[in-house]
């Protein structure tokens, strides 16, 4: 897919959001105040950050983990929480086998920690609220995906919003109790009685693009390799311009 986006004409929409490089570039430290468990292998940590510049719903941010020995590891990680001015922001770890940084969130952290953060980056895969968003994400890719869906409900926006989110069963379903009427689930191991088991399809995707609002969809793809080639197929053989499709892979 292609890294930037032409709006279509008429369609007073920058492609790609400015981030500035400075903010994008200096670390800052964040004070964790709270850790909730989302799934039995994903937790949301609650970060206190009196410097935050703000961000845009689908932004990430680059985070340092140093050991009392100097050794240092650094991630990116998709901000959860929509954009406000709490001076806190949420984000949401899966817990990956013998993951150094997220082994150490689950495991090892407590509130009154402190971490180095800095962002927001990636002006790419922000979704300022301002044209119809189509949202297609696997197990942790709905992370960025639910920061656009908080920040529709927060403004009360009327713009269209739909999201399709694949998990493997509906205890691993990220934010289930939050996820409305916008959101379809796809359960690819075991799911509710009568509902089917499965990948995402064609027969998912095209009911949705069939709506199709006033200047289209822009698609906003998040998860692994394999999920974001899957779904980006998937939307083009129903019909979305590939230049309208922006794809954040979790590597
Ligand atoms: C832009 C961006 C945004 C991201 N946002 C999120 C987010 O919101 N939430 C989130 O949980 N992750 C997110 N990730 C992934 C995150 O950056 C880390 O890769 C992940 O947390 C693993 O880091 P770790 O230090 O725990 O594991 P590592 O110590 O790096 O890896 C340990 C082992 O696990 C394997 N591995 C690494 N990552 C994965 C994976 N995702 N699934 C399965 N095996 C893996 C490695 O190959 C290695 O064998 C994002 C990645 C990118 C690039």
């Amino acid at each position: 897919m292609t890294e930037t986006t032409t709006p279509p004409t008429g369609f007073a929409v920058p492609g790609r959001i400015a981030v500035d490089a400075q903010t994008a570039a200096a670390w800052q430290t964040a004070t964790l105040t709270e850790i909730r468990r989302e799934t039995p292998r994903a937790a949301t940590f609650r970060l206190a950050v009196p410097r935050w510049a703000g961000h845009l719903p689908g932004q990430h941010l680059m985070l340092r983990l140093t050991a009392p020995d100097g050794y240092v590891a650094q991630r990116h990680y998709s901000i959860a929480s929509a954009p406000d001015d709490s001076g806190h922001i949420e984000l949401t770890l899966d817990r990956v086998p013998d993951g150094e940084v997220s082994g150490w969130f689950h495991a090892v952290a407590r509130p009154g920690d402190t971490i180095e953060v800095r962002g927001p980056l990636s002006g790419f895969f922000a979704w300022p609220g301002d044209r119809p968003a189509l949202l297609l994400g696997a197990g942790s890719g709905v992370v960025p995906l639910m920061s656009m869906i908080r920040h529709h409900r927060a403004r009360g926006l009327t713009v269209p919003l739909r999201m399709l989110v694949s998990a493997r069963s509906p205890e691993e379903l990220i934010y289930a109790a939050e996820l409305g009427a916008e959101t379809t689930p796809v359960f690819t191991r075991s799911a509710p009685l009568g509902v089917p088991v499965g990948r995402m399809t064609a027969a998912h995707v095209a009911p949705l693009l069939a709506e199709q609002p006033a200047h289209g969809w822009e698609a906003y793809v998040c998860g692994t390799n394999a999920f974001a080639e899957h779904a980006s197929r998937l939307l083009v053989a129903a019909g979305q311009p590939p230049e309208r499709i922006r794809i954040e892979r979790f590597g």
